[in-house]
């Protein structure tokens, strides 16, 4: 694999080189496991002393293109498909983190993630201190405990859009000795990559535009090779690993030793692989996923400038607006765009709001968001619903919020559906 491609031909070329006489396109590899025919060889894959596939928990050929398709994409030395975006966080920390550690979290991020953090992790011990996204220097400091192990943020939060200081969190972080953790779901590699601005591991959820189709649910954990896991914080990377006869992950992988530790202690332990047939559905997604962000980025940022004219909207969030408090950090972290999800209020809060909603023809209401149909979706009432209303609020999201994820349709059609389904709300 050439890793000096530009993104746009990495998603097409990364990852997969047919040799002579093998399938152009990247084949589905329906296999649980592998064929050996003596003893020794197996075993020293068993050892980790030899490169190779054994069993579809630990790695197989489908998903090991995707996820060094995904490597070049971030520029990491490697990553882990996951079954969900929700596993790729839950191991991504577990790798680093035991009971009586602690996470300092920025609170604008995923209501799933939020949930791990605030109730699951801290219930196995994992202690966790939210800190505003916009937080400035002295309170990131403030937060930081002798115990913190991990400090994590979204780069573009979804849903409240806040884009995170990266070198700031990093900065922090690096002071006390931990790596920073970024969900870069909703920029995805082609319009950020955080490992650029000091974040030592990346999480997706690939479900979302790296898909784009939505047709499969999937992770990824991408380890930029650069963190000195050797400071002491870390004992479980630099110190023996029994269950593989001693072996201590960073004299062994050097700089991969985050990542191959993800793979063989937490996938083989834990068991979340992707699918051999999600991964493939996930590359072709992936082939075409700079054209579509392109577009997504593009139509996105007309939505928002038809809104933010509109009288009957009372506010817009859009950091490729202007008027956005995020727009100088977009423009630092994402220049070339952001994504394709927008959050705007109608006037007459939750009624006018459900209203528009219903009225909507081409614009589907659904859970998910990040793929080529345009959607709305009312946080509140549904992927937050869990959240009382002051932690709503520290996630960025009011009750009359309505978060349209805006698809790669022709941008006269979208328009002309929210003009008609504004019009309703007035009637
Ligand atoms: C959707 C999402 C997740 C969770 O991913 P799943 O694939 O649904 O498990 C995590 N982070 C962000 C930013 C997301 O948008």
């Amino acid at each position: 694999m050439d890793q000096s491609y530009r993104p746009d031909t990495a998603c097409i070329h990364s990852g997969y080189t047919p040799k002579s006489g093998e399938p152009q396109v990247l084949p589905i590899v329906q296999s649980t496991t592998f064929y050996y025919d003596n003893a020794e060889e197996m075993g020293r894959l068993f050892n980790l002393e030899d490169d190779g596939y054994f069993y579809t928990r630990i790695s197989n050929p489908t998903i090991d293109a995707v996820e060094k398709k995904i490597a070049a994409l971030e520029g990491g030395v490697g990553c882990v498909a996951t079954s969900s975006g929700m596993s790729a966080i839950f191991i991504a920390v577990l790798n680093i983190c035991k009971a009586g550690d602690h996470i300092v979290s920025s609170s604008a991020i995923y209501g799933g993630a939020f949930n791990l953090f605030n109730k699951t992790m801290r219930d196995m011990g994992i202690d966790v201190t939210f800190v505003a996204p916009d937080a400035a220097e002295a309170e990131l400091e403030a937060a930081m405990q002798p115990n913190t192990r991990v400090v994590y943020c979204e780069t573009l939060a979804n849903p409240a859009l806040v884009v995170t200081d990266l070198e700031l969190y990093a900065k922090v972080a690096h002071a006390h000795g931990v790596p920073l953790i970024v969900d870069n779901t909703f920029p995805t590699p082609i319009n950020c990559r955080p490992f650029q601005f000091g974040a030592d591991v990346v999480v997706h959820s690939t479900t979302k535009y790296m898909d784009g189709h939505a047709v499969q649910i999937g992770g990824a954990i991408v380890d930029s090779g650069r963190f000195d896991w050797t400071n002491g914080n870390f004992p479980m990377l630099t110190e023996p690993d029994a269950s593989y006869h001693g072996m201590v992950y960073t004299e062994r992988f050097g700089k991969a030793a985050y990542i191959v530790k993800a793979r063989v202690h937490l996938m083989r332990d834990l068991g979340c692989q992707a699918a051999p047939e999600n991964a493939f559905l996930l590359n072709l997604g992936l082939e075409t996923l700079a054209l579509r962000m392109e577009r997504h980025c593009a139509n996105a940022q007309k939505v928002a400038e038809f809104l933010e004219k509109d009288s009957r909207i009372s506010w817009v969030n859009y950091p490729g607006l202007a008027s956005s408090p995020y727009y100088q950090l977009a423009q630092k972290y994402m220049p070339h765009g952001s994504c394709g999800v927008i959050s705007f209020g109608v006037k007459g809060g939750r009624a006018a709001a459900a209203k528009f909603m219903e009225s909507l023809k081409l614009a589907s209401m659904v859970i998910h968001v990040a793929d080529l149909r345009t959607s709305v979706l009312h946080p509140a009432s549904t992927t937050h619903r869990q959240l009382t209303d002051a932690q709503l609020l520290d996630a960025g999201i009011s009750a009359d919020m309505i978060r349209m994820s805006v698809g790669i349709e022709n941008i006269e059609d979208i328009l002309a559906d929210i003009r008609q389904a504004l019009e309703k709300v007035k009637a």
